[in-house]
């Protein structure tokens, strides 16, 4: 945006520049040269001098004209002859030059002329020509001038156009403001634009879109969150019943089914926990913050993953100067047991998490392991809701894909961003750091 108006200038310059050239171009073809027609100016007193004093002589008499004009002048007349005067120029200044016209070299400051066309002068004159040389040729200023006429022509029409610019100025920061929130997924702020300002109808469609993008993501949560809270009352209908079932068939029905049964309820109570966690995320605005002991809940995270890591070496990493970070320390130990969670699934032998203080204060967490690690191309997508790398592979790891959308989630409230890396160990690393106050 702040770009505008240089660029608007320099394509106007480059517009004038190119009208300048092409300009020039036009004229020389249909009327001449015009620096040829100032210098011709500039030379006239030369070539009266030639056509109206030398030329006027008798035969006899035409080279002690000339040389009583060489003694006065400074002027160089000098005779060559005629095939190395063709060679210096070009087709149309030879034609010129042999039907007996001035031919002007404004950049050697000269002209050339045949001394006669019939050899009257003195015998062979009409193989010399006078190249008459230094003149007081100079049309810089002319081009000066010309240049000049041209900036100023585009130096006024850039006043229009900054007018233009002008009043459309804040109409479209606002609209680049609105559309960098939309982009941030804030649409609650609408765009007031006045009626009369050109942009106002882009305004408004950008206004209804975002009313339409809001409900659609309210309908959505909505959706989500009461079909997760509705499925609940079924599935623990469903394990009660399963229960009082197995007590009242006393044995007779075979257990390997109904624990299978009873598995299957768990899974789709924990997938329900899930996605209610994660709607409840979408609609938190406050974060219920303290200072929370980091140490104190290194151990809490130490004691809440611990079983699940079977024989893998759990190593904690924590910096120096460690003391409290100011957090919603819920919604932080989600975040970490999640990842950490999901370093043990997917890691072989080793998870490593550390913490350490950054230089502007803020607090880096890191959780590596020593898996297979994520792909470049798929870790945008891995935040995505049921997104799994690898059906197959994560199959019997048993998540549903949104463990590090909660993850995300709740980093996100928090001002930060989890980025994905290679590890050291080989395996993923997830980073993210909390500013603090
Ligand atoms: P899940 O419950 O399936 O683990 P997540 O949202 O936590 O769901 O993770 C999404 C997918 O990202 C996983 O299914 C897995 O394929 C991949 N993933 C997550 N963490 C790691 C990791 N540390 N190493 C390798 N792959 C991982």
């Amino acid at each position: 945006m702040n770009r505008l108006l240089p660029r608007f200038f320099a394509l106007v310059m480059l517009s004038v520049t190119v009208a300048a050239v092409a300009t020039y171009f036009a004229i020389s073809y249909w009327f001449g040269d015009p620096l040829e027609e100032i210098a011709r100016k500039q030379s006239a007193a030369q070539i009266f001098l030639l056509e109206q004093f030398v030329d006027k002589a008798g035969s006899d008499e035409w080279l002690v004209r000339l040389n009583k004009v060489r003694d006065v002048s400074n002027i160089t007349y000098e005779l060559i002859p005629l095939n190395v005067a063709q060679a210096s120029l070009d087709t149309k200044k030879n034609a010129q030059l042999m039907a007996g016209g001035v031919v002007l070299d404004v950049s050697g400051k000269s002209f050339y002329r045949r001394v006669d066309l019939h050899g009257e002068r003195y015998i062979g004159s009409e193989d010399d020509v006078i190249h008459v040389q230094g003149l007081p040729i100079d049309v810089g200023l002319a081009v000066r001038v010309e240049a000049l006429r041209y900036v100023i022509v585009a130096l006024f029409l850039l006043i229009p156009i900054i007018f233009w610019s002008r009043s459309h100025w804040r109409a479209l920061q606002k609209l680049s403001r609105a559309a960098d929130e939309f982009g941030e997924g804030k649409f609650g702020n609408k765009i007031v634009i006045n009626d009369n300002d050109a942009v106002q109808p882009l305004a408004q469609c950008m206004n209804t879109m975002a009313h339409r993008i809001e409900d659609l993501l309210s309908a959505h949560k909505t959706l989500l969150h009461s079909v997760s809270h509705e499925l609940r009352t079924p599935i623990a209908r469903l394990e009660f019943g399963l229960e009082l079932l197995r007590e009242e068939a006393e044995g007779t029905l075979p257990e390997a089914r109904v624990a299978g049964m009873q598995a299957d309820l768990a899974e789709l109570n924990a997938l329900v926990s899930e996605l209610l966690d994660l709607t409840k995320l979408d609609r938190q605005q406050d974060l219920n913050v303290t200072c929370v002991p980091i140490d104190e809940m290194l151990k809490q995270l130490h004691n809440s993953v611990g079983h699940k890591l079977d024989n893998r070496k759990f190593t904690i990493r924590a910096g120096e100067n460690l003391n409290g970070i100011i957090a919603d320390q819920k919604l932080l130990m989600r975040a970490l047991s999640n990842l950490l969670l999901n370093a043990i699934k997917y890691g072989n032998q080793q998870v490593l998490l550390s913490v350490q203080v950054l230089e502007g204060g803020a607090i880096e967490f890191a959780v590596e392991d020593d898996g297979p690690g994520i792909p470049v191309d798929q870790r945008a997508a891995i935040f995505d809701p049921f997104f799994r790398l690898d059906q197959s592979r994560d199959r019997h790891t048993g998540g549903f894909g949104l463990g590090l959308t909660i993850a995300q989630k709740a980093v996100q409230l928090h001002g930060g961003e989890i980025q994905i890396g290679q590890s050291e160990l080989g395996g993923a690393k997830f980073l993210f750091s909390i500013a603090q106050p």
